[in-house]
């Protein structure tokens, strides 16, 4: 078992106890339970086509989950129709979900009508299953031209193509799938699909070297079909203090790893360009999300529960340009939204 699991249990049991514990607002000073995720290099979108397949599907699902990351199923029409329980399942999951298609046609083949007919079908049978229509298309085989662009476009679809083919539907084996993950680079999307074993084997090891390299898988942005953090956001923000210069600090966000439930986040606080002895961070988050853990900080909340107050667990002391992090595990409860950040002196 990998280091990296053992300390994710770790937290899943940790953060269940805080939970029982206090109830609501579950408050868990700890110190830091893992060296989480550093996404400092940016976004890579693992993604899985031609599902929804029984017998596999659920494999898969579990796989991602075990090693803590989300990725996108481009799902074909007529197999979601007949297996929307894994569609929910999918979603249930946190996986991001698309359209490719009803049967798997080269579309740029087809008439007008019939293209229409293949999209427009896959869009009910997962809004049928999930609720929600699909905002991102994959072509079959990544063939397309003018007339399926101005299709997908009538339907709010945004077109997804791959930067790495990870060759697993022409008999790639597991090291070879993870040799081609390897080469992603920051806001690129890797090929693969839903029915492989080879594919769901090479998971752990995709996870850990993306981790090793600072990326973190992502969602596909509706903008640019390219990878972006989870929560669709691009670059962490930061928020001056009130009053700014000397003696003021920057509050940073970023989400550093996510479950099926819950996700990590992370803020950074920097001095400005002198020197401070302490400092107050204030974290708000969105209804009904709560804070369960909190680890290299102090936290308190203000009586909604949604405004965590966080003042160093230390000395708060950070020469100029000095920076610090503490971080927290946020239960969505549905509500995926980043929190808002700021910081203050002293
Ligand atoms: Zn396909």
């Amino acid at each position: 078992m990998s280091s990296q699991l053992l300390r994710r249990r770790a937290l899943v049991a940790l953060t269940a106890a805080a939970t029982v514990a206090a109830g609501a607002v579950a408050v868990l000073a700890v110190a830091s339970p893992a060296a989480a995720a550093n996404c400092s290099a940016g976004y890579v979108a693992l993604t899985y086509d031609d599902g929804p397949i029984a017998g596999n599907t659920t494999n898969l699902l579990n796989a991602l989950t075990a090693n803590g990351v989300r990725a996108t199923f481009f799902n074909i029409g007529q197999k979601a129709q007949a297996n929307p329980s894994l569609v929910q399942a999918q979603k249930n999951a946190g996986m991001w979900i698309g359209n490719h298609s009803w049967t798997h046609p080269h579309l740029t083949q087809l008439s007008t009508a019939q293209i229409t007919s293949e999209i427009s079908q896959t869009q009910q049978a997962i809004q049928q299953a999930t609720g929600v229509a699909p905002k991102l298309f994959r072509p079959p085989y990544g063939e397309t031209n003018a007339t399926l662009k101005s299709i997908e476009a009538q339907f709010g679809l945004t077109e997804v193509l791959w930067s790495v083919d990870s060759q697993d539907w022409n008999g790639a084996s597991t090291a070879q799938i993870v040799q081609a993950a390897s080469t992603l680079q920051n806001g690129g999307v890797i090929l693969m699909h839903d029915g492989y074993q080879t594919t769901v084997s090479a998971i752990p090891q995709i996870v850990a070297n993306l981790n090793s390299r600072n990326l973190c898988a992502g969602m596909i942005s509706t903008s640019t079909g390219r990878a972006v953090a989870p929560d669709g956001s691009t670059p962490p923000s930061a928020s001056p203090s009130p009053g700014g210069g000397g003696g003021g600090c920057t509050a940073t966000y970023r989400e550093t790893q996510r479950w099926g439930d819950r996700f990590n986040g992370e803020v950074t606080v920097r001095a400005g360009s002198s020197a401070i002895t302490s400092w107050t961070a204030t974290v708000t988050v969105r209804a009904p999300q709560k804070v369960s853990a909190v680890w290299n900080g102090s936290p308190s909340w203000d009586s909604s529960g949604n405004v965590m107050t966080v003042k160093p667990s230390g000395n708060g002391n950070l020469p100029a340009g000095g920076s610090t992090t503490f971080g927290f595990t946020v239960m969505a409860n549905g509500q995926w939204a980043a929190p808002t950040v700021s910081c203050r002196t002293p």
